[in-house]
């Protein structure tokens, strides 16, 4: 059987571990199997109705951060890194929910005033691109139209996904970028004296 493994990240043979289990809470199965490739175990859990090619896969698969959330304020790290634990637990309204939180505390760190996030985002003086960009997501280019809960929209994993791709790209400009050109201000700075 053919499952994406969680820990070596391919597409993977996986072969049984044991004969599944029914569970009573849910009426559902669970079957563990072992990987080919790293002899990592995952479990597997679907109903009777389902196939087995749709069961849930546990672990979930989780995105890893791709930027260095050392250079990060702490409220704003732990918000980021909340929001990629909700895509990975297939909870997207709240991955959403939190990316925006993100950018919303970053732009109020950064010293914007403005009420909605949409005037926050345009106050801050960043790139014309990125702003550009943040005004074309629907999540942050409403100009307030929304409430900032989200009330009315439907979230998918897609558009969790490009959240988080925006959040990740605003992240590394404003404060990664930023923080490495300051750090290597400081060893040249060294040296030179
Ligand atoms: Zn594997």
């Amino acid at each position: 059987m053919l499952f994406e493994c969680p820990y070596c990240k391919a597409k993977c043979q996986f072969s049984k571990l044991v004969n599944q289990c029914y569970c009573q809470s849910d009426n559902s199965y669970q079957q563990a199997w072992v990987c080919s490739n790293c002899n990592g175990v995952i479990v597997s859990r679907f109903t009777r109705e389902q196939d087995i090619r749709d069961a849930q896969i546990f672990p979930l698969v989780k995105i890893k951060p791709k930027i260095k959330t050392d250079k990060l304020p702490d409220n704003i790290r732990n918000d980021y890194l909340e929001s990629l634990e909700n895509y990975s637990n297939g909870c997207y309204t709240s991955s959403v929910i939190m990316s925006r939180r993100v950018i919303q505390q970053s732009c109020i760190e950064k010293g914007a005033k403005k009420e909605n996030l949409f005037g926050q985002i345009e106050e801050l003086k960043i790139d014309d691109n990125l702003k550009k960009l943040a005004h074309k997501l629907r999540y942050w280019g409403n100009k307030g139209a929304h409430p900032d809960i989200l009330l009315g929209e439907k979230i998918e994993e897609k558009d969790a996904k490009v959240a988080i791709d925006f959040t990740e790209k605003f992240l590394q400009y404003v404060y990664v970028i930023p923080k490495e050109i300051e750090e290597i201000e400081g060893e040249v700075e060294e040296k030179i004296e």
